[in-house]
């Protein structure tokens, strides 16, 4: 059984963090504690065992953690959605917007294996304005991809970045900070 407040506890405030203003959720205390990462991936398997999923698909860089020990557990494959340039095959891009600036990422052309609407889940660790996951959502339908939901394991409500995803797929988050 998944204990949310036992959940939440383990991930540490680290104020000032990348600057001056910001409280990071920093995730690195659940990770490094077994029980809870644990309780946490069996949350997932449970919920997402019946949804015949045929990828994963999780965003740089924490994403990459939660998706790809997703992807085992349910025994199927994972695909990464990364920062420009990062990827060395052909690539779909999709920009943006940032507080200051635009930033892009990127898919590789033939992730979901050329699988004709391959059922994907998208995954992060942390949901904020929701910029990043909505560009997200648009690349792997760019490629083809029937999206089924976006999960993500905090949600930092009074951001709203739910509202941007519900426009794309379903939208799942496992702990809330308001
Ligand atoms: P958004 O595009 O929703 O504004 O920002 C979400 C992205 O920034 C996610 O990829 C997430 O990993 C990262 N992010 C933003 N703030 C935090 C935070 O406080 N903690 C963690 N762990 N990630 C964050």
């Amino acid at each position: 059984m998944i204990d949310k407040e036992y959940l939440l506890s383990t991930i540490r405030d680290v104020p000032d963090f990348p600057k001056p203003g910001i409280v990071f959720k920093d995730i690195t205390t659940l990770l490094n504690n077994a029980q809870a990462f644990t309780m946490l991936m069996e949350h997932l398997e449970n919920r997402y065992k019946e949804y015949n999923l045929d990828f994963i698909a999780g965003i740089e860089s924490r994403g990459f953690i939660f998706g790809a020990a997703l992807a085992t557990r349910l025994g199927i494959g994972f695909v990464p959605v990364r920062k420009k340039g990062k990827l060395p095959y052909t690539t779909v891009d999709e920009k943006y917007a940032l507080e200051y600036g635009i930033d892009e990422i990127e898919i590789h052309i033939d992730a979901f294996r050329n699988k004709k609407d391959a059922r994907v889940l998208l995954i992060d660790d942390l949901i904020a304005t929701g910029g990043t996951a909505e560009a997200a959502a648009k690349l792997i339908k760019k490629v083809g991809a029937n999206l089924l939901e976006a999960c993500f394991i905090i949600n930092l409500t009074f951001l709203h970045g739910e509202e941007k995803i519900k426009q794309h797929t379903n939208f799942y988050s496992v702990l809330e900070i308001a």
